[in-house]
């Protein structure tokens, strides 16, 4: 997986850790090199209790690498089961053609 910001991509450390870190960022795993990680810039989502960027994003939720706090990722199926607009409008017509309020 390459950074997200820059499109590098990852070369194994010659030994220990590697420099490039995990985060989440709009409900994504993403990783950043060691370059953009000194900018400030990086927009990563945050822990709600303990604000820290050390999230790891899995099967639709997101834990925190600090505190350890879990949240659930916002489904996307939210979006997609929300009614088009309009409707309640209409639902709203038919109710006041009902209730005789026209
Ligand atoms: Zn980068
Ligand atoms: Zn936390």
């Amino acid at each position: 997986m390459p950074c997200y910001r820059c499109g590098a991509r990852q070369t194994d450390p010659v030994r220990g850790a590697s420099p490039w870190k995990r985060g989440v960022r709009q409900e994504s795993q993403v990783l950043i090199c060691p370059d953009c990680q000194r900018l400030h810039d990086l927009d990563l989502d945050a822990c709600g209790a303990c604000g820290s960027t050390a999230l790891i994003c899995r099967l639709g939720e997101v834990e925190c690498r600090s505190c350890g706090a879990v949240r659930m990722a916002r489904a996307r199926e939210f979006a997609c089961s929300a009614p088009p607009p309009g409707l309640s409008a209409e639902v709203e017509a038919a109710l006041d053609r009902v209730l005789g309020r026209t």
